[in-house]
């Protein structure tokens, strides 16, 4: 698998395009921003499109896919049916962020009209991309339908804003659940062998093996309980 990365908006977001090298199918994981960036890396590689795939809701992971929905229109766009309430409020999010109307334009969030979910995630399924079989886990926590996504073969999972280098997502947006995080996180992530590659949503890549050597949320440091540190 080729794997492409375009970081974007305001946030630092990893909006990345994975490839299947024997068929030239590709899938767009979390379009963050309207950019044709992606877009042009899929025509110079004479790539096709086959889906604009969401590991999540959040506006600085679906922000670019009516841009790219436009350019490619018979690429599929799916999410989990449990984030489809955030991805249909993209125009409204930037407002629950406490982000005033006219600071929309100035930082790139003021958006289109996202375009209509062609098909769900379904926890446990292989989704396939050319020759590439990708492991589909639904990990609440850090929104209600977040999902990773495992290439078992050439051990890669895609997180999202589950996991990062050092850290796990925040739980404090509607949705959120620490708890639930850290739970999605052990049964999904860190079930997976200590060599898979971890592309997070934001920040480095990592691998499971460094992160559950060395990540305070996870090896022990740090332990939250009933909303404290203990
Ligand atoms: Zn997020
Ligand atoms: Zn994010």
């Amino acid at each position: 698998m080729r794997i492409e990365t375009f970081t974007q908006t305001p946030f630092q977001q990893n909006t990345r395009v994975a490839v299947c090298e024997r068929t030239k199918q590709a899938i767009v994981i979390d379009p963050g921003e309207r950019c044709v960036e992606p877009e042009n890396f899929l025509r110079d590689n004479g790539l096709s499109l086959a889906a604009i795939t969401l590991t999540h809701g959040h506006l600085d992971h679906v922000g670019g896919t009516s841009a790219l929905h436009a350019a490619f229109p018979e690429a599929e766009i799916i999410i989990h049916p449990d984030d489809e309430d955030l991805y249909y409020a993209l125009q409204r999010q930037p407002l629950f962020m406490g982000i005033s109307p006219e600071q929309l334009a100035p930082l790139g969030l003021d958006y289109d009209a996202p375009p209509k979910i062609t098909r769900n995630w379904e926890d446990g399924e292989t989704f396939e991309v050319g020759e590439l079989r990708f492991s589909v886990r639904h990990c609440p926590g850090h929104t209600r339908g977040h999902v990773v996504l495992a290439e078992l073969t050439d051990k890669v999972v895609f997180v999202g804003d589950c996991l990062f280098e050092n850290s796990i997502g925040r739980t404090d947006l509607p949705g959120g659940d620490h708890e639930q995080l850290l739970d999605s996180i052990r049964r999904n992530i860190l079930s997976l062998d200590d060599d898979f590659e971890v592309h997070s949503g934001h920040g480095p890549v990592t691998t499971v093996g460094r992160e559950r050597q060395h990540n305070p949320f996870l090896n022990g440091t740090y332990q939250i309980e009933r909303g404290r540190y203990v």
